[in-house]
């Protein structure tokens, strides 16, 4: 028998509590390896995610934006945990792993051809686009930190952190997103760890600015990471650059 997640140190008895007021809106969970999407519809509409490692929460993320772990996480984790979902997730890939390679491919391009959006989703992830020219984005980030430079910078190596976080959170969410759409996702990846590299200099902020600029990292990171289309030396950058980036949330 596998070992029990380790969650509830993760959240205050009151939230535990509070939690169980949500159990029923859990409207669909997804399980995904160790990664858990969830969302939830009481009055308003809630996304949780969360990553597992080792038994124990690893990341947690959810819309309400409640500083701290939140009671709709509590309620995905506890729900998870009722009904056993991340035992039978790794049933299931065991189950994988006992199948022929041949008879895998023979299921899977039949349940391709019935199902057109999944194609679609198959060719994105795996579909390599040649390459674009990165210089343009390089430029763009370049700017942003240049400008970025507070009045102290040439004294001390301050930025301005506010502008710099905002203009980064603004460029993930324009040249990024619009890179990811395009599958360049090699130059994504080359751009992430830049970003890694000079916030990984800065000092840690509670602000607003900061936590939106991280939390976007992360998101793109992680679907970057479910793109198959990195090496895993990229994909071991990716995970430290990432750690990193939780130490801001
Ligand atoms: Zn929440």
């Amino acid at each position: 028998m596998a070992e029990k997640l380790n969650w509830r140190d993760e959240f205050s008895d009151e939230i535990i509590n509070q939690s169980n007021d949500y159990i029923d809106f859990i409207r669909d969970v997804y399980i995904n390896g160790c990664h858990i999407n969830a969302n939830l519809k009481k009055s308003s509409h809630f996304h949780v995610r969360i990553n597992i490692k080792d038994n124990k929460v690893d990341y947690m993320f959810c819309n309400c934006r409640k500083k701290g772990n939140c009671k709709h996480q509590a309620a995905v984790l506890r729900y998870v945990e009722e009904n056993n979902l991340l035992e039978k997730e790794k049933d299931f890939l065991n189950l994988i792993e006992t199948v022929d390679d041949n008879l895998l491919k023979e299921f899977f391009v039949e349940v391709l051809t019935e199902d057109h959006v999944l194609k679609e989703e198959f060719i994105r992830r795996f579909k390599k686009e040649p390459k674009i020219d990165s210089k343009p984005y390089f430029d763009k980030l370049n700017f942003i930190i240049e400008t970025s430079k507070g009045s102290d910078y040439y004294n001390f190596g301050y930025y301005d952190i506010d502008v710099l976080a905002s203009r980064i959170h603004d460029f993930l969410c324009d040249e990024i997103f619009e890179l990811m759409r395009m599958h360049q996702y090699e130059v994504v990846f080359e751009l992430l760890d830049y970003i890694a590299d000079v916030l990984n200099d800065e000092m840690y902020v509670d602000n607003d600015y900061w936590y939106d600029a991280c939390d976007e990292y992360l998101q793109i990171a992680y679907t970057l990471q479910d793109t198959y289309v990195l090496s895993h030396e990229q994909l071991d950058r990716l995970d430290c650059d990432c750690s990193f980036m939780h130490q801001y949330m």
